[in-house]
């Protein structure tokens, strides 16, 4: 009866564990302290990965000569991202005085860390041709690099959601931004869950039980300030992205 009791103790705590919330840094840990870092930069990624949290996020935009980059877009500086061409942009460093990343270079960053996985925000681009170019475009690179398992999609396309669903390998992961589906609408695309924010979350707090239910996750952005944090923990989201991994953290005892 013992024994009975000790494997059930353990067969709890390890589900308890598995349900933990993980955190996910916003444009990489950007607003570490004293750091001088700037959004979706490698020194975003790089306090990301020392912080040791489940995932980076970052925005993936193509240039108009078709290089893919790391911006959040529409502009960098004084330029329109999608169309600019790539020498133009990377003659032009982020505000912190970083080189603007290309997506090769933070899936380079990326691989150095077996824990953080990166989290690539595919943006949405003017015509559904080119979303269907630059999705196939970063799952080629992924596959190259050999990162397929490392790295999970999101996007507020539905075009491009789709597109990945078709185009991805099995298993991979593809979460809807745009918070205007439903749980099961997602699951009937083939999405793998649901990445809304915040606001659309507190309305709609059922869509994280009707998720799970359904086999999907749960990830809510931007969810900065504690009491926002603590009520995306205490109704068991999976993810929460966020700009201040720290304070997250704190609140989930890590
Ligand atoms: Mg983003």
């Amino acid at each position: 009866m013992k024994k009975l009791l000790f494997l059930a103790a353990i067969i709890f705590s390890a589900s308890s564990l598995m349900a933990q919330t993980e955190v996910i840094a916003h444009r990489g840990f950007h607003a570490k302290q004293g750091a001088n870092s700037a959004n979706n930069t490698i020194s975003a990624l790089q306090h990301a990965q020392d912080l040791g949290v489940y995932g980076s996020e970052v925005d993936i935009n193509e240039t108009k000569d078709g290089k893919l980059v790391a911006v959040h877009g529409p502009n960098h500086q004084n330029y329109n991202v999608q169309n600019t061409d790539f020498a133009v942009l990377r003659a032009t460093p982020v505000h912190n005085g970083e080189k603007l990343p290309t997506l090769e270079e933070y899936l380079l960053q990326a691989k150095k860390s077996k824990k953080t996985k990166l989290i690539i925000e595919i943006k949405s681009h003017n015509t559904p041709e080119r979303e269907t170019r630059v999705v196939k475009k970063i799952l080629d690179e992924v596959k190259r690099l050999k990162m397929t398992k490392h790295v999970e999609y999101i996007a507020f396309s539905k075009h491009v959601c789709d597109e990945v669903v078709k185009y991805a390998p099995k298993k991979t992961k593809i979460a809807y931004l745009n918070g205007d589906l439903t749980p099961q609408q997602c699951k009937e695309n083939g999405y793998t869950g649901i990445d809304y924010n915040f606001g659309t979350m507190k309305k709609h707090p059922e869509w994280i039980q009707q998720s799970h239910d359904l086999g999907l996750t749960v990830n809510i952005w931007t969810v900065n300030n504690t009491n926002d944090l603590q009520w995306c923990i205490d109704n068991k989201a999976d993810y929460i992205t966020t700009d201040n991994p720290i304070e997250a953290n704190r609140l989930l005892g890590k």
